[in-house]
């Protein structure tokens, strides 16, 4: 019986790298972000991984030839923060009625969309129970097409925090708790633990108040210093990295003295929370798009009050922190909370990341490619063509190295080797 399970899964991981050779002929190639492009190149895939790369256009005997002569090869894009297993303008009670597994069902239809858009790479941010496990494992066995999902699982929070459920008569919230709250150092090392142990790749917290959930007590820090760092101890001597999701400066500093490796969103963040992000190697999640999703919704009665008013709070700052960041020379990863405006449009980001955050189209893209790469732990698989590497590549219309808006027009995509279907 055991051994049946195992040449299954050895199965299953064979098909998910996939044995064809590709030719994929480009009219310019970016092979490092960091460096300046190539003319027209040929990447050569075999069984997943980029074996070599050709002057010019080349068609390799027995290979499948790509050409994406008319555009623009790069690395795949990498999205730090995103929410697969949920959409955008659901009403907060909806959690009430809805499943965890329909949740995974969400999931699937958006990770298609997510990988559309040039994302190979996403890291989830927080799901319903084990929903965002199940996709992960479904992607990275081949059943279902998607980026390659590093997954939190339910995030960390305290008692009536972001991450907990408010809004509801109380023994409703009782028996809707996402089983990631904690009291006190020994408790949150635990639960800590306890996602591990259910299969997290990263741990999140939820390290101040949160805009959209029906908490009522603000913005600012709510974990407890001691807290903070029995979570990012515990999780770090598993090998597992800190997301801490943080609106309040003085919530981003505590995270960031705490010891987590990376402020996502970082909305209030001040010269002393970036200071400190500065001197700790600190990465920075901007998710302007997130802003997006909440400014098309305020004034419209979709919100409840106290929604409302922490909306009003944080719009009136889009983009300041990130601006600041860049200043102060905290690294920074793309990342956009994606669930919280609509699949597929991640690479919007990019022209905010401009606009509002005063980057150049190259550093958004090293951002998003060897930048976020070296936060999720992945730069030996992803972030650059070098050979070797995992064939995780899109084709794009343009230069995304002088247009950012050149990302969010992709009319290619390969995720370890295996092209994704683009309609
Ligand atoms: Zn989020």
């Amino acid at each position: 019986m055991k051994k049946t399970i195992l040449a299954a899964a050895a199965l299953l991981t064979a098909s998910a790298a996939s044995a064809e050779t590709f030719a994929i002929q480009a009219g310019r190639l970016i092979v490092d972000p960091s460096k300046p492009a190539r003319g027209p190149s040929t990447v050569i895939v075999e069984n997943g991984r980029i074996t070599r790369i050709e002057p010019g256009a080349t068609a390799p005997t027995g290979a499948t030839v790509i050409d994406q002569r008319s555009r623009t090869v790069l690395p795949g894009l990498i999205d730090a923060h995103v929410h697969l297993t949920g959409d955008p303008g659901t009403p907060f009670w909806r959690e009430t009625i809805d499943s965890n597994e329909l949740a995974a069902v969400v999931g699937v239809k958006n990770a298609l969309l997510t990988a559309r858009a040039g994302f190979t790479t996403v890291r989830d941010l927080g799901a319903p129970g084990l929903s965002s496990f199940a996709l992960r494992d479904a992607v990275r066995d081949g059943i279902v097409p998607g980026p390659r999902i590093l997954a939190a699982g339910s995030a960390l929070s305290i008692v009536g925090g972001h991450g907990d459920v408010s809004g509801f008569r109380p023994e409703v919230n009782a028996a809707l708790d996402p089983g990631g709250t904690c009291t006190g150092a020994d408790q949150c090392a635990q639960r800590a633990r306890e996602w591990a142990k259910r299969g997290s790749d990263v741990i999140k917290i939820t390290s101040t108040g949160g805009v959209l959930s029906q908490q009522g007590r603000g913005l600012e820090g709510h974990f407890d210093p001691a807290e903070i760092r029995a979570i990012t101890s515990t999780a770090h001597r598993l090998g597992l990295k800190v997301a801490a999701h943080a609106h309040g400066a003085r919530g981003i500093e505590d995270a960031t003295l705490g010891g987590v490796d990376s402020i996502d969103h970082g909305t209030f963040a001040d010269a002393a929370a970036l200071r400190a992000m500065k001197a700790k190697g600190t990465w920075f999640v901007p998710t302007l798009m997130a802003f997006t999703g909440v400014r098309d919704r305020l004034g419209k009665n979709i919100y409840t009050p106290v929604v409302e008013a922490k909306g009003r709070q944080a719009m009136a700052v889009w983009g300041h922190a990130l601006r600041e960041a860049r200043r102060a020379g905290v690294k920074i990863a793309f990342g956009t909370d994606s669930g919280v405006f609509e699949h597929g449009r991640n690479g919007e980001e990019a022209e905010l990341m401009v606009r509002l955050g005063g980057m150049t189209p190259r550093e958004v893209l090293v951002s998003a490619t060897t930048g976020a790469a070296e936060l999720l732990g992945l730069s030996s698989e992803v972030g650059t063509l070098d050979l070797g590497k995992s064939a995780d590549l899109i084709a794009v219309d343009g230069d995304p190295l002088t247009s950012a808006a050149a990302l969010t027009r992709v009319g290619y995509v390969m995720v370890m080797g295996k092209p994704v279907a683009m309609r």
